[in-house]
């Protein structure tokens, strides 16, 4: 385990790359990335993509919402329980 471990316990995914915790919403954009293996933080994800954390976000949502499989469970979390409120804006915050 990393030295993550009182945060972990809080966030509900944590990054493979980095070990900062991300929210459900999160880990669907990792999903309609094709990748399941291993889950990334927004800011990894867009460093890795070169793309703003904001274009990453906008990016998987056009993907999430025109599939009924993403929106599903898109829709049915609760973005105001995202851990990244508390500090930053998470950019998950799409709802249609
Ligand atoms: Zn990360
Ligand atoms: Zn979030």
């Amino acid at each position: 385990m990393s030295t993550h471990t009182t945060e972990l316990l809080l966030l509900p995914y944590a990054c493979d790359a980095c070990g900062e915790g991300f929210c459900e919403r999160v880990s669907l954009m990792n999903l309609s990335l094709g990748l399941t293996e291993q889950g990334f933080c927004l800011a990894c994800l867009s460093t890795e993509y070169g793309r703003t954390p904001e274009a990453m976000a906008a990016f998987c949502w056009d993907y999430v919402k025109a599939r009924d499989c993403f929106l599903d469970p898109w829709q049915k979390v609760d973005a105001s329980e995202c851990p990244k409120l508390f500090s930053q804006s998470c950019f998950c915050q799409h709802s249609v």
